[in-house]
């Protein structure tokens, strides 16, 4: 383990403990324990996870989401632990936690009001929960340039991005290229895709991930909710971001310029070398994990997205023509459809179908604020749970 440069270990706040993004920091904070103190964890459903992990990490503070998971874990509770419960539970942690950085990895756009607050109140970001952005980048990105903190991205293609930038001035940045897996289906002939099953969609080829995103994989949602997130991050015109299927996943992005030279980032697929990289930034440290290995022989592979099997990447490209109220009705209707189909109430195929109509149904509003961006969103999950998909493909 390297040198401890601070005297003090940077205090961490981590929303979504319990899940894939959350485990992989885990791991990363207690295999470095003199750099990071965790003093607060959040999870939706999973108490006992939760009270395991505040019990090995020495954390004060929890929080859990949904109330009725508060029961089994309520008398378990040493007295100098707090426990935040239900809907407001991820501000209440926020506002009384004195934190560093916040790691936000919770699935779903649900932690937007309590990150805001993050912000205000001085915290850096580690986001990996694009959901978030995709609704409220604007508020968000207005909210970090205020309060002069970082916004550091986890998602392994917006992490490579933001390192390839580094040193560069932004005005000579051409596009970026956004590395696609292709996901579960995408050796699958085309006219199998509508009998895709949930199991099917949830075995990526490359990632181990939360259900939602695994499925956000396999109809390339997931590219396009990062395409919208990019947007935000890095603040750029949808001409600038393109998409590039490298079914490898070890390149996870591309940054051309207008010398026509082209940078890019790899690591092993693993999200590890994403969140250590946020953790520490900017300072760097050896990872526990091996890196690429370039004594054995490996090809890396690139070609263009067929749309016409991940529909859901062009319907994107409509969502960013029509910011910020594309992102959040592209956003709310995925998160809805995708509940649906896991729960196998739609198809695999019914999956963009709903999202096009959203899009295309969801009545003109004038975005002003946070309040009628959120109420937009309500709308939207309210409307897409409703929409009969088509009955012939
Ligand atoms: P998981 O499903 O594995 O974990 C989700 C976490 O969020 C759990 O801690 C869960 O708690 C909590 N949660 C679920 N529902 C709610 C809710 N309604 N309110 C508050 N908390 C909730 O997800 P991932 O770790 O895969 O993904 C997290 C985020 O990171 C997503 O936005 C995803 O897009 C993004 N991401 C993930 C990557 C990955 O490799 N997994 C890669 C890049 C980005 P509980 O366990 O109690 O249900
Ligand atoms: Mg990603």
């Amino acid at each position: 383990m390297g040198k401890k440069k601070s005297s003090h270990p940077k205090k961490i706040i981590l929303f979504g403990a319990t899940g894939s993004i959350g485990e992989s920091t885990l791991k990363i904070i207690q295999h470095f324990p003199d750099y990071f103190q965790l003093v607060g964890i959040s999870a939706h459903k999973k108490s006992e996870a939760l009270l395991e992990i505040s019990e090995r990490f020495q954390v004060p503070a929890l929080a859990l989401t949904d109330k009725a998971s508060c029961e089994s874990i309520r008398s378990k509770l040493t007295p100098e632990k707090t426990l935040y419960q239900g809907e407001n539970a991820l501000n209440d942690l926020i506002e009384a936690t004195e934190a560093d950085l916040l790691v936000v990895a919770i699935v779903g756009a649900r932690a937007l009001k309590p990150t805001l607050k993050a912000i205000e109140l001085g915290m850096d970001i580690a986001l990996a929960n694009k959901e978030l952005l995709v609704l409220g980048g604007a508020f968000v990105t207005r909210a970090i340039s205020q309060a002069k903190v970082r916004l550091l991205p986890i998602d392994s293609e917006h992490n490579a991005i933001f390192q390839c930038l580094q040193g560069y001035e932004r005005k000579d940045l051409k596009s970026i290229v956004l590395t696609a897996s292709g996901g579960a289906c995408r050796d699958l002939p085309l006219d199998q895709l509508s009998t895709v099953s949930p199991e099917q969609a949830q075995q990526h080829p490359n990632w181990s991930m939360g259900a939602k995103i695994t499925v956000d994989s396999a109809t390339m949602a997931n590219k396009g909710l990062e395409l919208i997130e990019a947007r935000w991050l890095f603040d750029l015109r949808s001409d600038q971001l393109k998409v590039v299927v490298h079914p490898e996943s070890l390149v996870h992005s591309f940054v051309e310029w207008i010398d026509g030279s082209v940078l890019a980032q790899l690591s092993p697929p693993s999200m590890t070398f994403a969140i250590q990289h946020c953790l520490f930034y900017p300072e760097k440290q050896p990872s526990p994990k091996p890196s690429i290995d370039f004594s054995q022989s490996f090809s890396l592979n690139f070609h263009t997205p067929d749309l016409k099997r991940y529909p859901c990447l062009e319907l994107a490209y409509h969502a960013l023509e029509n910011e910020p109220r594309g992102g959040a009705i592209y956003n709310a209707a995925n998160e809805i459809a995708v509940q649906r189909f896991l729960k196998g109430a739609i198809r695999f195929t019914d999956i963009p179908h709903l999202i096009e109509r959203a899009l295309a149904e969801t009545r003109a509003s004038q975005i002003n604020d946070l309040e009628s961006l959120i109420q937009l969103d309500q709308e939207t999950r309210s409307r897409t749970a409703e929409i009969t998909p088509r009955k012939i493909r």
